[in-house]
């Protein structure tokens, strides 16, 4: 649980603890509960939470599910998740059905009860012998006591198998230049009151935490376990800190456990190259959620900046991303040019018709100047309205998405999906999770992933309309990727270009940071070659 602020990075906390006590030899797994109401993250605006994520079986949640993910490198589901929406939810569908066979359906003890099974469910379902579980908000927040309460409970069952961490913060005011302890003092207090001892307390701040401040906060709030947790250039450089702290190591020790090894090889390997690269890599990426600056754009689209950062480490490389505002390009199609000093253009997911003319500009460019481009889920339909309105010239194709009166519907709504909108059934309700995909010989993105069948998870509602694809594939795009079952076009490449690639589905959730994504890797490969070209070009 966190204390004093929110955005202290807990999900990070998390996946760190998870994956050395998991590097020690034990099976972990992640949990995030989310206090507010929504029964899932899916019906969210970006900038209100960050990313949707997407796991294997298609439940859209919050984005910390992909950091415990990349942490653990593993695929969670489902049961990782919880909302006090989805708590409450299934106690209603409960009552409705009489399960509670004529008891009255009570706020204590009915909702931590179904919290708590849901716990020991994903521990079951996940074969895990150690789950950690966040608590989304701060201590202290009406929306998160119910949460707390199932912890306390559990805590009072069986004390020897639960322990709590408080994830605290430690302010440096600016006119004192000194680090406080009285706000974590408060959270611990405040945690107190909802029956809840922490037994360690992660000390965020932008300094580490000096002997005499772990010792004031030791003896104020009787926890003897202060770990020092200060900000660091690159969140997987966390774990080596808590590492160094021997948190893992205490964690084990308060359940009676010991580590049956430690392996971090690989992790410091990773840790080596994001700090010391030999190149630099430039990656645009044409971004809609600048809601509330850049902070915000992060968030929004953390899986696909953590894959190019995964793919760019991979190849020794230092990624920068430059975003790119493409509802520029409508009103102002010479700021185009900016894409020149790019080594790559990313156009990620999204919904809804703006910036959507600049962002086919944007392929467009991509297209005609040997840019390599990567298009995700509505990138990748963007890029077959470009190549049918501008190679195919049906000067109106469209997405229905955005204009349902086109004569080209080159990309049109699934026919399941028109029914669910028609009935306004939103939530939950689009092609979600992970669906099988068979490559095609001799392509890009066989060539790439180095098989002949992938599994890659989807969330949308349109697809390429197989009434043009013969079209399409004549004119020179070639449909690489298909789901056979119902003959979706799921990859689109071109054969001529340098690299000009979509995915129907998102790639970016599987990218690992010890193991990054083949089509990212394969895109900013790209993008090195081409650099190396133009430099090479102008020595000349
Ligand atoms: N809006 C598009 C669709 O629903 C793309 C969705 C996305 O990019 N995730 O198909």
């Amino acid at each position: 649980m966190g204390g004093v602020i929110s955005g202290l990075g807990k999900g990070v906390a998390v996946s760190s603890m998870a994956m050395l006590l998991q590097q020690k030899g034990y099976r972990v797994t992640a949990m995030k509960i989310d206090p507010y109401v929504n029964v899932d993250a899916g019906t969210m605006n970006p900038t209100e939470h960050g990313e949707v994520f997407v796991t294997k079986d298609g439940l859209e949640t919050d984005q910390d599910i992909g950091n415990y993910e990349r942490f653990l490198n593993t695929e969670l589901t489902r049961s990782n998740y919880m909302t006090t929406g989805a708590v409450y939810l299934s106690l209603i569908e409960a009552e409705r059905n009489l399960q509670f066979s004529g008891k009255c359906v009570e706020v204590v003890p009915h909702v931590p009860n179904e919290v708590i099974r849901r716990i020991r469910l994903c521990a079951q379902q996940t074969r895990s012998e150690i789950v950690i579980i966040e608590v989304g908000g701060t201590v202290g927040e009406y929306q998160n006591l119910l949460f707390l309460e199932a912890a306390r409970m559990m805590h009072l069952k069986e004390p020897e198998n639960v322990q709590f961490v408080l994830v605290s913060y430690l302010p440096i005011p600016s006119n004192l230049g000194e680090m406080k302890t009285k706000p974590t003092q408060y959270a611990v207090r405040t945690l107190n009151s909802a029956g809840i001892q922490p037994d360690i307390v992660l000390a965020r701040a932008s300094q580490a935490l000096d002997a005499p401040r772990r010792a004031r906060i030791a003896e104020n709030t009787g926890v003897d376990e202060v770990i020092s947790a200060p900000d660091v250039a690159s969140i997987y450089e966390v774990p080596l800190n808590f590492e160094r702290e021997k948190l893992a190591d205490t964690l084990l020790a308060n359940f009676g456990l010991r580590a049956r090894r430690t392996d971090l090889r690989r992790w410091r390997t990773l840790v080596r190259r994001v700090y010391r690269p030999r190149r630099q890599v430039r990656i645009g990426i044409a971004g809609k959620y600048f809601g509330t600056g850049d902070f915000t754009l992060l968030d929004s689209y953390i899986s696909v900046i953590e894959a190019v950062k995964h793919a760019a480490w991979s190849l020794r490389a230092k990624p920068e991303v430059v975003w790119l505002n493409a509802e520029a390009y409508e009103q102002a199609p010479a700021q185009l040019k900016e894409l020149q000093r790019l080594d790559g253009l990313i156009i990620p997911g999204g919904f809804g018709s703006r910036g959507i003319e600049g962002k086919i500009k944007a392929i467009q460019y991509a297209r005609t100047h040997a840019l390599p481009f990567f298009g995700l889920c509505y990138g990748m339909q963007l890029a077959v309205v470009e190549f049918a309105r501008n190679v195919l010239k049906f000067r109106d194709a469209d997405t229905t998405e955005v204009n349902p009166a086109t004569t080209h519907p080159v990309i049109d709504i699934l026919p399941e999906q028109r029914e669910k909108l028609a009935r306004r059934d939103y939530g939950g309700s689009m092609r979600l999770g992970a669906y099988p995909c068979t490559l095609k010989r001799g392509s890009v993105a066989q060539a790439a992933y180095g098989a002949a069948t992938v599994s890659e998870r989807h969330r949308h509602r349109y697809e390429v309309n197989n009434v043009y694809r013969a079209r399409l594939e004549k004119a020179g795009l070639r449909v690489s990727g298909v789901f056979k079952t119902r003959d979706l076009a799921e990859i689109i490449e071109l054969p001529e270009h340098p690299f000009f690639l979509g995915t129907q589905f998102h790639p970016e959730f599987l990218s690992r940071p010890l193991t990054a994504h083949p089509l990212f890797r394969a895109f900013v490969a790209a993008g090195l070659t081409r650099q190396r070209q133009r430099a090479s070009a102008t020595a000349e």
